[in-house]
């Protein structure tokens, strides 16, 4: 057999085997580490299918499988078949797009997909900026880096240092974490952020931002981006995006959504009313690696300021090639410069199913999420989220009472490998378990399993 043989066996093995095979097995560093370094050794060429199997047996086995219909867990998708032929397709081709020049096709592959995943989020296709990131974290860095070349264009030259105002970026306590480094690296330190109280569903509340802005200006402080998120990594909550993009308008702030996930419902028409207001956000980011069924890492950068854009990514070189006119140099308009084909992999997967029957794949999701809660409740357990998305944190009586804790019922969950399921701390209150719909695999059996997963884990002191 040939390498791609075995290859295509792996691929398809895995895909047909993978209801079958548990979640999760326990991975000890030492084991790990000892399986590798016994195996290889580097010193004698190891033929490529040898190394083939024994490479996918070590992934195999250590490893979570995020792609399992009954990992419940980070919003870390199971991927489509499209997105695994386009990666490998990058990897053939191993096109260059950090110029248009050297990768016309794989530049306006990605292009094309831009556009229409812009349009889906109420931009305006011609006067939007997009690009694809590394994931959700570049792209946030892209707003904070775009909106500073927007309002303070001698940044570029000064520093941040040269800015007179002490400035604030309005977040939650359930804002993605990746803002905090962004405040380090971006020389703004981590004291630009404000986090502003979450109303009882954990969600941006925008009266107490309202009297933040204004105690803020009385003091001297300068607004100067709001964050609002479509989609929290910890409970799925969707920002009051309307009320933040009044409030962003009234005091000249930038208005910026993560919607890394949920960005995801806008394009399903059931779903699509709870973003209302993201078309009036000045930037989104939405990963494409996280709802939309396709492998890491591809992330992407929507924005309204093309100019400011420009501004804070522009650089001239005597070794690149020089751009035309009517096309873009994806290395002086983002933070990569060498950069792979990530759009690829978005492109495929959509278009092998098509507009509605890819949507309907998503809105497949968000239903088995309100199964989930449905099958819970009915069970006995309690949910303490608010969100139409598929994400559902959920407690127990025992675990209030303090018969159990959280961490205990995951540690009887993970020895069994049968489910994977997480917990979480919504609103800094009390320790919840946390289970996200990431697959289209999952069915209502999965859910049910996840159910009697629970319940065994819960008696199983008793
Ligand atoms: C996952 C996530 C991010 C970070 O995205 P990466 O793709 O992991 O870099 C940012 N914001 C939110 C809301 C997320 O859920």
């Amino acid at each position: 057999m040939t390498v791609w043989q075995d290859l295509e066996q792996e691929i398809r093995g895995f895909t047909e085997q993978i209801r079958s095979i548990p979640v999760l097995r326990t991975s000890h560093p030492r084991v790990v580490r000892d399986a590798v370094s016994a195996r290889f050794d580097l010193s004698s060429p190891v033929p490529l299918p040898e190394l083939t199997s024994a490479v996918a047996e070590l992934l195999r086995t250590h490893t979570i499988h995020v792609t399992h219909p009954r990992y419940f867990g980070l919003f870390n998708p199971t991927v489509s078949e499209a997105g695994i032929v386009a990666d490998a397709l990058a990897a053939l081709y191993n096109p260059q797009l950090a110029a248009w020049s050297h990768s016309p096709a794989a530049n306006e592959l990605e292009r094309f997909i831009l556009r229409y995943l812009g349009a889906a989020l109420g931009f305006d296709r011609d006067a939007t900026f997009a690009n694809f990131t590394t994931g959700g974290a570049e792209a946030n860095l892209s707003a904070v880096l775009a909106a500073l070349a927007h309002r303070f264009p001698e940044v570029d030259r000064e520093g941040v240092a040269s800015v007179a105002q002490r400035l604030v970026m309005y977040v939650t306590g359930e804002s993605h974490h990746s803002f905090v480094k962004i405040a380090r690296t971006t020389g703004l330190g981590t004291r630009v952020l404000a986090e502003v109280p979450v109303t009882p569903q954990f969600a941006f509340d925008p009266q107490a931002l309202a009297h933040r802005i204004h105690a803020d200006r009385n003091a001297g402080l300068e607004p100067f981006m709001i964050i609002g998120t479509a989609g929290t990594t910890a409970g799925g909550t969707i920002d009051p995006l309307e009320a933040l993009a009044d409030l962003a308008a009234e005091c000249g702030a930038w208005f910026h959504v993560d919607a890394a996930w949920g960005g995801g419902a806008a394009l399903v028409p059931r779903l699509r009313a709870a973003l209302q207001g993201i078309e009036r956000a000045d930037s989104v980011t939405w990963d494409a690696h996280k709802w939309l069924s396709v492998p890491m890492g591809a992330g992407m950068f929507f924005c309204r300021h093309v100019d400011a854009v420009r501004r804070a990514f522009a650089v001239s070189t005597s070794y690149m090639p020089a751009g035309g006119e009517e096309t873009v140099d994806p290395y002086v308009t983002t933070v990569q410069w060498s950069r792979r084909a990530i759009g690829l992999k978005v492109f495929m997967s959509i278009a092998e199913l098509g507009h509605t029957k890819f949507a309907e794949r998503l809105d497949q999701q968000a239903l088995m999420g309100d199964h989930l809660r449905a099958r819970l409740q009915a069970a006995g357990w309690l949910i303490v989220n608010d969100t139409v998305l598929p994400l559902v944190c959920f407690t127990h009586p025992d675990i209030q009472d303090g018969r159990l804790t959280t961490t205990e019922l995951l540690r009887r969950i993970y020895a069994r490998g049968n489910v994977w399921i997480s917990e979480t701390v919504l609103g800094a209150r009390e320790r919840v378990l946390r289970a996200c719909i990431t697959s289209f695999r999952t069915e209502e059996q999965d859910l049910e399993y996840l159910v009697r997963e629970l319940e065994h884990a819960r008696v199983a002191s008793e």
